[in-house]
């Protein structure tokens, strides 16, 4: 295959009007995404631009909704109020206050991301990490803080537009490998952003090399790295002495007995059909790693089920395994993206029932909230009552993992907080553990249950032996 060397161009508002395809749109239109990219974060490469957005077929082309900002990802009070701001060249120090107070009533830190997810060592948060989960660590080095291009629908937004300080992220991974050998529960460090493949390999490796090399890590046993560079910039993985080094990379994790897993994020099938995405998903593979592949539910993004059954049989034919399909977070210009959660469930199935048991593997649609990630996992009626069926699939007590719950059915609910326990029950099955969470205070993360509780809703109590058939033995 022979593919043509790209050199890496960024665009954001600064310097929108420098592309080509920028004067398809009238004024108004530019306007309008300028308007609204001075509240939300944007930026998109020339390889977005020129391989994945079909132009003839803006503004309602998936990959354009994907990256561009649109006037309805603001309530429309807001939207007015900048517009008219830039019509009448408003100063900076007019427009900053007014901009912060938008992106604040856009519910910037959903699901307890920074009160419960940060651990804490000897009284002090423990800098670049989140451990929600027994089993798995997120570690956000510093300067894999940015993407090739920014998703309009994006959780992490806040810290693109600076209203998040990087105070987070770590420079270092001393703190990481202090904080692995103190917890053996451990078994899987997840490197995230932003994008931590917006790094260089000679940087990603200085933070990747001690977790194979340091003694009293041995209990990690795989290494993850969450990704949308396969999509937005799949040359990080084919081009240049950069790409071979982390080639090298992956195969020094698998030599020392460790998955390296790419968590890749693929969106739209587009993603996934142009040569250079499909050979960065084959040299992946051929270094050593698995690729799984995850992505939310977007309104005007791929809310429909042919494009997820596509998705699932191209990745699945290109040695892909498909992992989860999340439903939107409480968060930014949600009101755009969000899905409700029946019409969620619907796509899902949809989408589930054209592809065999090799794409199956995904899990979805579910939900990131504070107790844990909630599947959908039906639509039942029971008694007359109807209802959604949920399961716990992670939990920050490991004891809530594979419990099914039920809500009550609301046609109207896109996440969590809006639905109510179903068939008379007063609150959710984690409600007591949740207290427990939040009044041990800061730094208590996962918490496991002293006496498992539930289980004595489904233990069997002994019975006796069935002698009958021992009985019935003909002589
Ligand atoms: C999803 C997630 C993980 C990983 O969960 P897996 O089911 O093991 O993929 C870890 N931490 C957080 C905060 C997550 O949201």
């Amino acid at each position: 295959m022979n593919i043509p060397e790209r050199k890496f161009q960024v665009f954001t508002r600064q310097n929108l009007d420098k592309l080509p395809q920028m004067q398809r749109l009238s004024e108004e239109q530019r306007l309008a995404m300028k308007t609204v990219a001075h509240v939300l974060p944007f930026r998109v490469n020339n390889y977005v631009v020129d391989e994945l957005i079909d132009w003839d077929n803006v503004p309602d082309d998936p990959m354009f909704q994907l990256t561009f900002p649109q006037a309805g990802m603001l309530k429309s009070e807001d939207f007015e109020t900048i517009r008219g701001m830039l019509l009448r060249n408003a100063t900076q120090a007019e427009l900053a206050p007014e901009i912060k107070r938008i992106q604040y009533s856009l519910n910037p830190h959903p699901a307890g991301q920074k009160s419960l997810n940060v651990p804490h060592e000897n009284g002090e948060p423990v800098p670049g990490m989140q451990h929600k989960y027994r089993e798995t660590v997120l570690f956000f080095p510093m300067a894999g803080q940015t993407c090739h291009a920014y998703c309009t629908y994006c959780f992490r937004w806040p810290q693109f537009v600076g209203l998040d300080d990087m105070k987070f992220a770590s420079k270092e991974a001393s703190h990481l490998v202090e904080y692995l050998r103190a917890h053996k529960e451990v078994t899987s460090v997840l490197i995230t952003g932003g994008d931590p493949m917006i790094m260089r390999t000679a940087l990603l490796r200085q933070y990747i090399e001690p977790l194979l090399k340091e003694p009293g890590l041995e209990h990690v046993t795989s290494i993850r790295f969450g990704t949308k560079a396969p999509a937005y910039w799949p040359y990080r993985f084919t081009q240049g002495e950069d790409a071979d080094d982390l080639m090298r990379l992956i195969g020094e994790i698998r030599a020392a007995g460790k998955e390296a897993a790419i968590m890749a994020h693929f969106s739209v099938l587009r993603e996934l059909q142009t040569d250079v995405a499909q050979l960065a998903i084959k040299r992946l593979i051929s270094a050593g790693a698995t690729v799984r592949t995850q992505a939310p539910l977007i309104r005007h993004v791929n809310d429909n089920a042919d494009n997820w059954a596509q998705m699932w049989r191209q990745q699945v034919s290109l040695g892909a395994i498909p992992y989860y399909m999340f439903i939107e977070r409480d968060t930014g210009a949600r009101g755009y993206f969000e899905v409700p959660l029946w019409r969620a469930y619907m796509i899902f199935t949809e989408a589930y029932r054209q592809v065999t048991g090799l794409a199956r593997t995904v899990r979805g649609p579910s939900m990131s909230c504070t107790p844990g990630k909630v599947l959908i996992d039906g639509i039942a009626e029971v008694n007359g009552e109807k209802a959604f069926v949920l399961k716990m699939l992670q939990g920050r007590d490991p004891a809530w993992v594979n419990q099914v719950f039920f809500a009550r059915y609301d046609q109207r609910a896109t996440w969590m907080d809006q639905l109510k326990p179903a068939f008379g029950e007063k609150e959710f099955f984690f409600a007591e553990g949740m207290r427990d969470i939040r009044a041990a205070g800061e730094g208590r993360v996962w918490l496991p249950t002293e006496v498992d509780a539930l289980e004595e809703t489904w233990r069997m109590d002994p019975v006796e032996p069935d002698h009958e058939h021992e009985r019935k033995k003909p002589e």
